[in-house]
Order: C-alpha cells, then sequence, then structure tokens
C-alpha cells in the first residue's frame, strides 16, 4: 500500500535553526532587531520596493492598509468575492461598505473589465488578490485608478517571487501585502510584509506599526521621547519569527525554481483531459507555482476526484467560498463567476519537497477518474 501525500508540508532548510538559535543566544527577542531590518533590506534589494515593514501576518498587513488609506464608515471598498476572509475584514474592521467583484470564467482573479460598472463615488480603495500568484491585469486597474482617483491595494499573499510583467506582484498599487503563513511558499509559521510604494505613506506607516507612536524617530536619535501620535496597534513579529523567515528568504530562488519544475511537470502530465481545466496563465503574468488547481465542469465532477484521492490516501482541498454568500455579508450578489470557482475548484498536494514519483501517483488517479 502506499504512503500518505500530504497536501503541503514546510520545507526546512537548516539555516532557519541557526538564525534562530542565534537570536535566544543573543537575549534580544523583542522584534525590530537585526533579523527585521535584514528582512527589510532583503525586500528593498530583491524587490527594489519603496518602504517595507514586516508585520504579524498579511492579515495585519491589510489592516495597516486600511488605517493608512483612512478608510471610515460610508466609504465603498471594493474587494475580490472569490477570496480570503481576511481581505474583507481588515476594511470591515475600519466600516467600510465592502462591494465584491467577480472572477472571470478562465481565472479565479477578478474580472477587471467589470470594475467600472461597480464604482461610485464612495469608492475609496480596490484591493486585488493574486490568485495562485498569477497576475491581475494591472495596467487596467491602475488606469480606473487615476480615472477615478482610487487607491489600489494589492493583496499578494500568494505572491512571492511572482510578477506582472518585470514587476514584483505587491509592489504595483499604492499599498501591497505579501504572507508568510504556513501554507504559503515561503514561511515563518506566521507572518506578512507590509509595501507601501506610495511615499505619502511612509512617514505614517512607522507610526501605525509602532502602535501609533513616533518611536522610529525616536529610534533614529531625533528626539528625546517618543509619544502617541495616531492610531496603531502591535503589528511587528518577534526577532525569532524575523529570523527563520530570513532563513527562508535567502533560499527564494531555489524554493520557487523547484517549485515552477514540479508546476510545470503536473501541468504536462495533465494536458488535455477531458472537461478538466488546468489554470490559465497570461502572458503578462511570471507565476511562483503557489497553487496548482484542477477546474471541473460541476460539483459532482469535483467530488468524484476528491473521493477517489481519498481513497489513494492523497490530500486535495477545495478553498475559498464566494465572500458575497457569506452569513456575515449584507449583500447576496449574484457573483456568477465566483460561486463557479467555488464548487469547481480543487487543489492538488503541493509543497517544495513533493516529488515527481508522487505527481505520477496523483495524476494517475486523476486520469483513472477522468476516462470514467
Ligand atoms: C493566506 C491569505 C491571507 C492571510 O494571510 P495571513 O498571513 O495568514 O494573515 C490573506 N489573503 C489571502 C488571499 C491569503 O491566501
Amino acid at each position: 500500500m502506499h504512503s500518505e501525500i500530504p497536501f503541503n508540508r514546510t520545507h526546512l532548510f537548516g539555516i532557519e535553526s541557526q538564525f534562530v538559535q542565534e537570536v535566544i543566544g543573543s537575549g534580544n527577542l523583542g522584534g525590530n532587531g537585526d533579523y527585521t531590518k535584514k528582512c527589510h533590506q532583503f525586500f528593498r534589494d530583491y524587490y527594489r520596493v519603496e518602504h517595507c515593514l514586516l508585520t504579524n501576518s498579511c492579515t495585519a498587513a491589510l489592516e495597516m492598509a486600511a488605517i493608512l488609506l483612512d478608510i471610515k464608515a460610508g466609504d465603498e471598498v471594493i474587494v475580490p468575492a472569490y477570496g480570503y476572509v481576511s481581505t474583507a475584514n481588515a476594511f470591515a474592521l475600519r466600516g467600510a461598505k465592502l462591494v465584491f467583484a467577480d472572477s472571470m470564467e478562465h481565472s479565479p482573479n477578478l474580472d477587471v473589465g467589470l470594475l467600472e460598472d461597480i464604482i461610485t463615488q464612495a469608492t475609496k480603495a480596490i484591493v486585488v488578490m493574486h490568485y495562485g500568484g498569477v497576475a491581475v491585469d494591472m495596467d487596467v486597474v491602475m488606469a480606473l485608478s487615476k480615472k477615478h482617483n482610487i487607491f489600489i491595494v494589492e493583496d499578494a499573499a500568494h505572491g512571492i517571487d511572482a510578477y506582472y510583467k518585470d514587476k514584483p506582484l505587491g509592489t504595483i498599487g499604492h499599498l501591497g501585502a505579501l504572507s508568510f503563513h504556513s501554507s504559503k511558499n515561503i514561511t515563518s509559521g506566521h507572518g506578512g510584509l507590509l509595501m507601501v510604494n506610495d511615499p505619502d505613506f511612509v512617514d505614517r506607516s512607522n507610526v501605525i506599526w509602532q502602535k501609533g507612536t513616533d518611536k522610529s524617530k525616536f529610534d533614529l536619535g531625533h528626539q528625546e521621547y517618543y509619544q502617541w501620535v495616531d492610531i496603531g496597534s502591535s503589528f511587528f513579529p518577534s526577532e525569532l519569527t524575523a529570523a527563520y523567515l530570513y532563513g527562508q528568504l535567502l533560499n527564494l530562488e531555489s524554493i520557487t525554481n523547484k517549485r515552477i519544475e514540479l508546476w510545470d511537470y503536473y501541468n504536462d502530465s495533465l494536458k488535455q483531459l477531458n472537461k478538466i481545466n488546468l489554470p490559465s496563465i497570461p502572458n503578462f503574468a511570471r507565476h511562483n507555482a503557489h497553487i496548482f488547481y484542477l477546474k471541473f465542469e460541476n460539483k459532482e465532477d469535483r467530488y468524484e476526484l476528491e473521493v477517489a484521492l481519498i481513497n489513494n490516501k492523497i490530500s486535495a482541498f477545495s478553498h475559498y467560498l464566494n465572500l458575497s454568500n457569506s452569513p456575515f455579508s449584507d449583500v447576496h450578489d449574484v457573483l456568477a463567476s465566483a460561486s463557479d470557482w467555488e464548487k469547481c475548484l480543487l487543489r492538488l498536494p503541493f509543497f517544495y519537497e513533493l516529488s515527481l514519483d508522487q505527481i505520477d501517483r496523483i495524476v494517475d488517479v486523476v486520469k483513472t477518474v477522468a476516462k470514467e
């Protein structure tokens, strides 16, 4: 009998433990220390990002974005319907009215062609999410931003080391957020990054990050005290988290390369199956192989494969539900494509240590079900 194939598994390169041990030895665990600064420097160099701040999570980075944009009751914020709750919650927490955008038929990403129809005088921001690290068409989004004077936030939780044309995801909108949750390509267990691409937000982002104080000026020796100057919260992680993350970041290129190799292998092995669609990657997108998914024609077909995979000890998951149909949502729009993705998408096991033999085993099960 075959052994189990998990859905995800964190790969440890080894250097993470060394860095974490070093922090423990230093007795200086608090956060915003040397490893946090190293992570910031990594993104400034690798991403040419204007300003960035390590956070406890992508959720926290999105919450910072909503504070920075001064979102208030009455403001409308457009968010993807097929997406994660954090994207919606960050703005709901500030009292925004959420307006849900539908996906495309051939991609879970929001349909930029539909955005203009849902923009109103009250629209303050559009949040895009690059599903599976596959870029949304940002030229269209940024043109709408200019035309209607709307802020753009990129939820690039899936998007580390993925690009729109030559720009890293998260560096194109006014603000962007990455996730280092254990389900993502690079991880520190929990963790995230806020990218501040609009220089107007830099100073205030430091204040919000420092619990609403001007401590960053105090740290630079510019003043004798630090004071409460704005709202803020406990947004940055401990040095233990930053040290672990830095160890992963040093291996980013090899992580992305390996994942692309696995993704291409899946994709080549599953080509031309009847009634099962594979991910589509537009020419402007260079993805990072965050997710490998299949799209079925209906829920029943998906269920058939789910059962077959379970019987073969293979873990696979569907995930996002159409947020506009959630119990907590006050609108219940008919968003046909988002509902379709909710019912028909299945993610196959995907992680750094997945072997080509394991993919062969998974592909065999898929092909058997597809033939029936
Ligand atoms: C994982 C994820 C988040 C949340 O990330 P955390 O770091 O766990 O807060 C937000 N948005 C999307 C699209 C995600 O996939």
